[in-house]
């Protein structure tokens, strides 16, 4: 959880970071933005709340909020970190509110408020009232910005994907508890979503458990199939942790008893060794591309070229899928503290699939992994 200390430097990191795009204040809605800043948010609704950074003076942020809301914020980092609370009741115009305190910082600044970045996740319908309050204001998305600050890990924040990666690790462990024949994917999957909170999560945000040839299908949940004797299954699973930092892990498992698939070894060895070249292609200045292109190249040498669907992983962070992503023709360079998935899979329709997913962080001279159950062919 950021501190005060680590608010009045995220802040600050921002505030240097909008200026040099020629931004006179960033305003930060509800969200994982909100959250990285302040360590705190709230769920967006049609009530204006929002965090209004002044680039001139970081330490002068003012939080908008309804009046009703303002009880949440009580001994928040934010409130110990300075920033204002500005709260209004049902009734009145929360945009000439928010305009009024702005206008009040910049005047005291010598300054005037004429380009102000808007985060990704305000409802665009505060964005256009806002634009319709004042016209003349010129509005920027502030994505880039705020992903660009939230990209690259601090130790603390390495610190929280290492413990959920442990406590995904403990559920992925435990698989043999619940995945067997007769059951179907649905009662394995509630099972599962149980144990990622009694292993740590705050909930469990996704649990795919794809049987058989659901398996083939990456983003297949959960269905009432009865999961058989010799099934391949894909299980893929995560959540948040109590300071909203995510676990993202898949194993491939197969069902003991039966008879598997003739290639299932095969392809199951091909994706274990697809994304352990990934893993190993992770070094600092490394293209996020040429760590697809790692795990694509074993899987197409080996002709199954055309069933790796996907792109080889995404950034994980305090969202379950944020920048950056490891796709061809992301040609941005790997640098220490940025964290991400590295999930090659193979995928036969109407037979099944096999994806293995590790979330590794970038270090001085290689990934460090934060999931370390086993990945070689696991039998239940
Ligand atoms: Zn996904
Ligand atoms: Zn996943
Ligand atoms: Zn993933």
């Amino acid at each position: 959880m950021p501190t005060a200390a680590t608010t009045t430097d995220r802040l600050r990191r921002l505030a240097d970071a909008a200026r040099d795009a020629g931004i006179d204040v960033v305003l930060v809605a509800p969200g994982p933005d909100l959250a990285y800043l302040v360590g705190h948010s709230v769920p967006s609704h049609e009530r204006l709340t929002l965090l209004a950074v002044p680039v001139s003076a970081p330490h002068e942020a003012v939080m908008i909020l309804p009046a009703l809301e303002r009880g949440g914020w009580e001994g928040s980092p934010a409130e110990v970190a300075g920033v204002r609370f500005v709260t209004w009741l049902d009734g009145e115009d929360p945009y000439a509110v928010l305009l009024s305190a702005l206008d009040a910082g910049a005047t005291a600044a010598g300054a005037a408020i004429g380009t102000v970045a808007v985060d990704d996740h305000l409802p665009y319908l505060h964005a256009f009232r806002l634009q319709q309050a004042r016209p003349e204001l010129r509005m920027r998305p502030a994505g880039e910005l705020m992903s660009e600050l939230r990209m690259r890990k601090q130790p603390a924040e390495v610190d929280e994907l290492a413990s959920v990666g442990a406590a995904i690790d403990r559920v992925h462990r435990r698989i043999g508890e619940w995945l067997r024949a007769g059951r179907t994917e649905n009662e394995v999957a509630a099972d599962i979503a149980a144990a990622l909170v009694e292993e740590g999560h705050r909930t469990a945000d996704f649990v795919i458990v794809a049987s058989g040839p659901n398996g083939a299908s990456p983003h297949h949940e959960a269905a009432d199939r009865v999961i058989r004797a010799g099934d391949p299954v894909v299980v893929d699973i995560g959540g948040p942790n109590p300071a909203g930092y995510n676990s993202d892990s898949t194993r491939t498992y197969l069902v003991a008893g039966g008879e598997p698939d003739p290639e299932f070894a095969r392809v199951h060895e091909l994706v274990r060794t697809a994304q352990r070249a990934a893993v190993d292609a992770v070094r600092p200045g490394a293209t996020a591309e040429s760590i697809d292109r790692a795990a694509r190249e074993v899987i197409e040498q080996a002709g199954y070229g055309e069933y790796f669907i996907t792109r080889t992983g995404h950034g994980i962070g305090l969202e379950v899928h944020e920048h950056p992503y490891i796709v061809a023709g992301n040609t941005r360079q790997l640098e220490p503290g940025m964290a991400f998935s590295i999930e090659p899979g193979i995928y036969l329709p109407g037979r099944f699939g096999v994806r293995i997913e590790d979330i590794v962080v970038v270090g001085d001279d290689g990934a460090r992994l934060m999931n370390t159950s086993p990945i070689g062919l696991l039998v239940v």
